[in-house]
């Protein structure tokens, strides 16, 4: 996943920021108001204090206000220059602050932080209003766009331009006084509902414990699964018992293993419950009200859905095709997943035991199944994924592919000390950018995983700024004296972020508002999901996979049996996705602002596309972050559609070497290197030569 940081920009002066506070707080002790003075120009974690934030995004918004005062007020006529050059190169103090704040939010997060958070909301959304809203401005941009075929401007200059015309005329600009205040009002409470929703699911996550007095109802558990409970129950005070919680490397394994199916039912229903025990930390009203506030912004603007909003400027373009796209591979994915089930149940049945599937089964058996028919076990894999040598493979192939390196850095502040930092050099030694990477849950840490950016690349005055980069993951941690042990699913997830990581560091644009991963949704997982096939081939993985005692490379065999199994359960994986694909275009193509009760909203939705009873939604919506707390609304199927162009860009790899140099330069000046530059699919086409075939990705998925 990627996070983004949406920030546009404006006035506004936070309520306790008089000026008596100022004086006191002597604002020059705020990081945030000078020039960095760490290495490399990072932010300096050391020294940035909670009660920074608040002054420093003040001060920063009153910067960026006077910037767009100065751009309105020229006396000249509007120029690309004067308008759209200047209105990109604003707000560089605010981005600064706020991709530290809303970064640590996420991956460093305390309840303090949080309250920082629901303060700045208002003034940052007002901020970003004020300036999208601002009449004078936007008819300095429209002046400018009007004039375009006569300007002779570059490819990115005339993306900028547009970009920028339809960010304004999207957002409200052409409205009258009292829709923009409307609009204002939607904005701010939306801003606040999306933290709240974020805040409530990290408090349900952190709040289930499983705890387990009775070593038989370990049974069926790997050693790796029980130490990890030892030393958690430990750290929780329950010192001699066992704790599994809801963080992805202590659930998942549980669901695998665990014989009990008493506890598994426990852990699974705690869950797929997360933001819905009708508590303070409910999510339901929260999905409600946002997808109706999503509503009445759309029709405000003109549209008639929240989804062709924002569909508008994805490769999409509407919902009708991403439905369409969705029911081409609903009817093939449902089928397989009735049968993966039905041989499940056989494999129940044949056992004698006296039940029906459920939901919190299927990881059990289908992980026994695969054990019976490839001889394949998770755990058997483990050893040989140790964090360390897969991140040295990792880094090995965007060294093979593009010449870069990397080195570790101890001498650059971190948020935390399990942060790792590298800096990574160009072939000749030059430098390119740093990039952080943090791997270990915490209680602090939101759960998935995530590349973000704490300093964007771009040009100032002809001069390279280089990006800083960060990725942040949930993975297995060191336990039971051993090293971090990662599974093959955790594995694909680093190769992934990197891939975004990659998209960050070797981006080579001039405006900030263009660099990097800032292109449509369904265009931003190419680079990261493409990344994921290098994980897996043979090739690349005997030489990172390694046992971490013998040093000795995985064995062929074991090779053969991941390649064997690689279509094993994809009907479960598939539906389990395009039921929460479903899910999210159904909460946006809503076309009134009524309440919804969510739970007969999300059962009618299931019902509508067959959902077998055996697979849950892959995010039921109150715990559907993506969609209600993250950037992701209308835009979750970005994952499949990313596919036909990971597939098919792959393909030409493998066409012509996994490591040919002259597809991986195509790759990283067409594609890596552009951001948002250029419309993507001219961007593909770039690369490839022609538009993508989807017939790549149905067949790796097993559905031709
Ligand atoms: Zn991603």
């Amino acid at each position: 996943m990627l996070r983004t940081i949406l920030l546009a920009a404006v006035v506004s002066l936070l309520v306790f920021s008089c000026n008596l506070e100022t004086k006191k707080s002597q604002p020059d002790m705020n990081p945030f108001l000078s020039k960095y003075t760490t290495p490399f120009g990072v932010p300096p974690f050391g020294e940035i204090k909670n009660e920074h934030f608040l002054p420093a995004i003040t001060e920063a918004i009153r910067q960026q206000q006077l910037e767009i005062e100065a751009i309105v007020s020229n006396p000249e006529a509007p120029t690309f220059e004067n308008t759209l050059e200047a209105l990109d190169a604003s707000g560089m103090m605010l981005r600064n602050v706020d991709n530290v704040f809303e970064n640590l939010q996420s991956a460093n997060t305390s309840e303090e932080l949080q309250q920082i958070a629901k303060e700045a909301a208002k003034p940052l959304s007002k901020h970003a209003d004020d300036i999208l809203l601002n009449q004078a401005l936007f008819d300095r941009v429209a002046e400018v766009y009007m004039q375009k075929d006569r300007l002779d401007l570059s490819t990115e200059q005339q993306t900028l331009l547009d970009k920028t015309y339809k960010r304004f005329s999207r957002n409200g600009a052409a409205l009258d006084d009292a829709d923009k205040d409307k609009l204002r009002k939607i904005n701010e409470e939306l801003s606040i509902l999306t933290l709240e929703f974020d805040e409530n699911l990290l408090a349900e996550t952190n709040e289930f414990q499983l705890i387990i007095e009775k070593k038989d109802d370990l049974a069926g558990l790997p050693q790796s699964a029980i130490n990890a409970a030892t030393e958690a129950a430990t750290g929780a005070g329950h010192e001699g018992k066992w704790m599994f919680t809801l963080q992805k490397p202590s659930l998942i394994p549980f669901l695998q293993y665990a014989q009990n199916r008493d506890l598994r039912e426990e852990i699974f229903n705690g869950y797929i419950n997360r933001g819905n025990n009708n508590n303070n930390h409910d999510n339901k009203k929260i999905a409600s009200r946002e997808a109706a506030l999503r509503v009445e912004r759309a029709k405000l603007l003109g549209y008639n859905t929240h989804a062709d909003y924002v569909l508008e400027v994805n490769m999409a373009k509407n919902p009708e095709n991403v439905y369409s796209f969705l029911d081409e591979i609903l009817e093939p994915a449902r089928t397989m997943a009735s049968k993966e089930a039905a041989e499940l149940q056989k494999m129940i049945d044949a056992e004698g035991g006296n039940f029906t599937l459920q939901a919190w089964d299927w990881w059990f058996y289908a992980e026994k199944l695969k054990l019976q028919k490839y001889d394949l076990d998770e755990e058997q894999l483990r050893p040989y994924f140790e964090l360390e040598n897969v991140l040295k493979g990792m880094q090995a192939v965007a060294t093979n592919l593009y010449g870069i390196t990397f080195k570790e850095l101890d001498n650059v502040p971190e948020y935390h000390p399990e942060v790792r930092t590298y800096e990574v050099l160009e072939s000749d030694g030059s430098h390119i950018g740093i990039l952080y990477m943090d791997f270990y849950p915490r209680a602090s840490k939101s759960g998935g995983a995530w590349m973000t950016s704490y300093r964007k690349q771009y040009k100032t005055n002809g001069k390279n700024v280089a990006p800083v980069i960060s990725m942040v993951m949930n993975f297995s941690k060191p336990t039971g004296g051993k090293p971090a042990l990662l599974s093959f699913d955790e594995v694909t997830t680093m190769f992934h972020e990197f891939g975004h990581a990659l998209h960050g560091l070797l981006s080579k644009c001039d405006y900030v508002s263009l660099s990097g991963t800032a292109v449509p949704r369904d265009f931003v997982e190419l680079p990261s999901q493409v990344m994921e096939n290098w994980a897996g081939e043979p090739e690349v993985m005997k030489s990172y996979a390694r046992h971490y005692k013998t040093g000795e490379s995985i064995p062929e065999a074991l090779i053969k049996k991941i390649e064997n199994s690689s279509k094993f359960n994809q009907g479960f994986t598939t539906l389990e996705y395009l039921s929460a694909c479903y899910l999210d275009m159904d909460w946006h193509t809503l076309k009134e602002s009524n309440e919804q009760d969510v739970l007969a909203f999300e059962n009618a939705s299931m019902e509508k596309i067959g959902m077998i009873p055996e697979i849950v939604v892959r995010y039921r919506s109150p715990y559907f972050a993506h969609i209600f707390a993250g950037g992701y609304s209308s835009g979750y199927y970005s994952y499949l559609w990313a596919e036909i162009l990971d597939a098919d860009a792959f393909e030409a790899f493998k066409e012509n070497g996994i490591f040919d140099q002259e597809t991986a330069r195509a790759f990283r000046e067409n594609i890596l290197e552009k951001g948002g530059t250029d419309d993507p699919m001219t961007l593909y086409k770039n690369f490839r030569g022609r538009e993508p075939h989807k017939k790549a990705m149905l067949k790796r998925k097993g559905l031709i």
